[in-house]
């Protein structure tokens, strides 16, 4: 049976269509879209509908250690990147399969809360805690498509194609549930994702490289070859060490090498890419390749600061992730990318908007287009006949919106909103969250707080 949802708005990719009729057909995709009724409304909600966000980066099982490498009792010692790796390397070498699941399951359920309707899985512990292959190559991954299935979020899964320890070196014994021996091991895992995402509607793959340091040069090639038209992710000069080492191996900087080594171009989703010269910002601009960022775990592992204005008016595009999952608000994502621009050129129109100069609607957009396209989806449209109602809420009577001119809402929102100003979000024309409620939460909780009590490390 079709669904007419009746929304107070909705946005459209030429503003705010008000008030908005969604009829549904079965499978939850859009049937019609418009002001006035068309048929009888089985449901009003009283909120202003927006796309999903879309959250281009996560490692889900590093949401497990939020918060717990956060106490520095030797002031003197040095606390960085590196050593949070080592925190982070000790949790991935103790997760089981099951606990693996329900620490993805809790997390995806939050992402939803927080308004994303799709993910891409940044994933590479693919082996047992031996090292050893599981009979099914693609058991984890198998594990986080379970994951998204039963909270209700969109997923690309990205296996990751992890090799060495470092440019030139050999992995460590930390890494060994990460590794892919060779190009056609790697493969090999690619297409048993590919089998695995078949479980779920919602599921596809990308091709994915760990970082320059972790595969070499013959690898990536072979990799690459494969990939055809998938979405493919890469960690990139997300730290100044990885950059000299970089500098030291291949005499080029890591970005100025990718793009000299490579047909890198707008299926290239290059993740951080904190650390460039002039010339490597306007490089990727070129090549219509994306940047990945994620503002929160980057300034909670001291990356830097990604030159965002530069980027911007050589037409570059971005889309925003929770990587770590310290902080999980996608409005939060965009605040902090904005703020770190004017904090640091003492402007405040650092966001470049190409019509209104709204720049809360810039930032939505952009996140959405180039985050859309990190899950291999070139629809530009926010919402179409055909498409899948993925939509976030946002309650119009949250005080700050139910006074706002329409022109005002998504700024508002990005500026001053967290999840309390959503009623919900809805994927594939369904609630999932519904006044702040995720519908199967009391077992995901339960789950979760079974794992993380048996795995003792919070
Ligand atoms: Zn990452």
């Amino acid at each position: 049976m079709s669904k007419v949802l009746k929304f107070e708005g909705l946005l459209t990719n030429n503003g705010w269509l008000c008030p908005a009729y969604v009829e549904l057909d079965a499978d939850g995709n859009i049937y019609s879209l418009s002001q006035s009724e068309s048929a009888a409304v089985t449901e009003y909600v009283n909120g202003y509908a927006i796309p999903g966000f879309q959250n281009a980066h996560s490692h889900s099982f590093q949401y497990a250690m939020s918060g717990l490498a956060e106490i520095h009792p030797d002031p003197t010692s040095q606390d960085d990147f590196w050593s949070w790796r080592e925190t982070m390397y000790n949790i991935a070498l103790s997760l089981d399969p099951d606990q693996f699941e329900h620490i993805a399951t809790m997390l995806y359920v939050e992402m939803l809360s927080h308004g994303y309707t799709h993910v891409a899985e940044f994933h590479y512990v693919h082996h047992d805690k031996d090292g050893k292959r599981y009979t099914n190559h693609a058991e984890m991954g198998e594990r986080l498509i379970s994951a998204a299935k039963t909270a209700g979020i969109g997923i690309t899964l990205v296996p990751i194609f992890y090799q060495k320890g470092g440019f030139g070196q050999d992995p460590v014994e930390k890494q060994r549930r990460f590794i892919s021996a060779s190009a056609q091991d790697y493969l090999e895992l690619l297409i048993s994702s590919e089998k695995a995402s078949e479980s779920y509607s919602k599921a596809n793959v990308g091709l994915g490289i760990h970082s320059l340091r972790a595969v070499d040069k013959e690898s990536i090639s072979a990799a690459f070859a494969e990939a055809k038209n998938l979405p493919v992710h890469i960690h990139i000069a997300e730290q100044l060490k990885e950059v000299t080492d970089c500098l030291d191996f291949y005499e080029q900087r890591p970005v100025e090498w990718l793009l000299n080594t490579f047909d890198v171009n707008h299926n290239f989703h290059l993740v951080h890419a904190t650390h460039l010269s002039d010339s490597e910002v306007a490089g990727i601009a070129q090549s219509g390749a994306h940047v990945v960022l994620c503002p929160s775990t980057e300034g909670n592992l001291g990356d830097g600061i990604f030159p965002l204005q530069s980027f911007q008016q050589q037409g570059g595009k971005w889309s925003i992730g929770t990587d770590s999952h310290i902080g999980l608000n996608p409005l939060e994502e965009l605040r902090i990318l904005d703020y770190g621009q004017r904090l640091t050129t003492h402007r405040r129109n650092q966001f470049i908007s190409s019509s209104n100069g709204d720049t809360g609607l810039f930032g939505v957009d952009m996140a959405l287009k180039a985050g859309r396209k990190a899950m291999g989806n070139g629809n530009k449209n926010y919402f179409a006949v055909g498409q899948p109602l993925d939509a976030v809420v946002v309650d119009a009577q949250a005080p700050l919106i139910a006074t706002s001119r329409s022109e005002h809402i998504l700024s508002t929102l990005v500026y001053s909103g967290d999840r309390s100003h959503f009623k919900g979000t809805i994927v594939n024309g369904d609630w999932k969250v519904k006044e702040g409620r995720h519908l199967q939460k009391g077992e995901v909780v339960s789950n979760f707080i079974k794992s993380l009590s048996e795995l003792k490390i919070r």
